[in-house]
Formats: structure tokens, C-alpha cells, sequence
């Protein structure tokens, strides 16, 4: 690692601290030539294996403009998305595996999308799962129908905790 003030080559660590999250480490460095201190971040190494066998690592800017596509014109924001990766990464590193591919991530990637923005979602999904005929759209939509539905009769029930009357 080299100093980014002097580039000497070589620096001492003079703190570690591990994160919250336990997901990373945070190290003080000083240079032993210019004496000046910074800070480096480490993180465990998640590789992403693609279709073509090709293996990288994994980023979270990947993942932003793998949906950014589907989010145009819709009311989601750039910390919206930077949100949406983070958790993303957060489910990916939680799988407990070093090497995913790149179809997992994919599917990570569905369930915060679709509570971000379900036309994005659609979108997604339909490139992703190779929606091939409007059925499939309609399938996906009426899940989305569906669940809504119980969402909100499920929210019904919340708001009337004292109610004794009952339906049927
Ligand atoms: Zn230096």
C-alpha cells in the first residue's frame, strides 16, 4: 500500500478497527517516511462468476447500473439505488459464500427493487427472468395484485384491533 502523500511504498498500521457490521476493517497507517497518516478500508473479497465463467469482483456500482436501466423515468432517486445495493451486498455477504453467480445476484437483487419500485421491478424481472409473452407479464402483475390485497386486508385487521365483528 503505498503512501498516498509521498508514495513510499511501505506504511505501518497504528490502528485497526473493525466495524459495526463486522464487514470490514479500518486501519490508521502512518508512513515511516513522510510521517503523515491515512486510513485504509478492508473488506473480505466476494467474487461474482458471470455467465462466461468469467470471475469478478463483486461491486455495488455493478449492481446500480445493472437497474439503474429499469428505474428510468421512475421516482427513484441515486441514494435510492445506492440504498438498494447496499442491501444487496448486505444479503450477498449473508449467504455465508465467497463466489456467487452472477444469476443469485440477480435474484438478490428482486425483492428491494420490487419494494422500491414495482414498474422497475416488472422491468427487471422481465429482462432478468426472460419474460417471453405477455402472459408472464401477467402472472408477475397479478402476483403483485395479489399480495397487495393481503397487504391491505392484513392492514385492515391492524386497524380495528377492538373490533369483534367478523367477516362471513
Ligand atoms: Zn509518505
Amino acid at each position: 500500500m503505498h503512501c498516498p502523500f509521498c508514495r513510499h511504498s511501505d506504511s505501518r498500521v497504528v490502528d485497526s478497527r473493525t466495524s459495526d457490521d463486522g464487514a470490514s476493517i479500518r486501519r490508521r497507517r502512518q508512513c515511516p517516511q513522510c510521517n503523515r497518516r491515512f486510513t485504509t478500508l478492508e473488506t473480505a473479497s466476494l467474487s461474482v462468476v458471470k455467465r462466461s465463467g468469467v470471475t469478478e469482483p463483486f461491486s455495488r456500482a455493478k449492481v446500480v447500473s445493472g437497474v439503474r436501466k429499469a428505474c428510468q423515468g421512475r421516482p427513484v432517486s441515486e441514494d435510492d439505488l445506492a440504498l438498494l445495493a447496499q442491501r444487496v451486498e448486505e444479503a450477498v455477504r449473508a449467504t455465508g459464500s465467497a463466489e456467487l453467480d452472477a444469476y443469485e445476484i440477480g435474484l438478490t437483487i428482486l425483492g428491494p427493487l420490487r419494494e422500491l419500485d414495482e414498474v422497475a421491478y416488472l422491468r427487471f424481472a422481465s429482462v432478468y427472468q426472460a419474460f417471453d409473452s405477455l402472459d408472464d407479464f401477467e402472472a408477475a402483475i397479478n402476483l403483485l395484485r395479489m399480495e397487495h390485497a393481503q397487504a391491505l386486508a392484513a392492514s385492515d385487521d391492524e386497524s380495528a384491533p377492538g373490533s369483534t365483528e367478523s367477516i362471513g
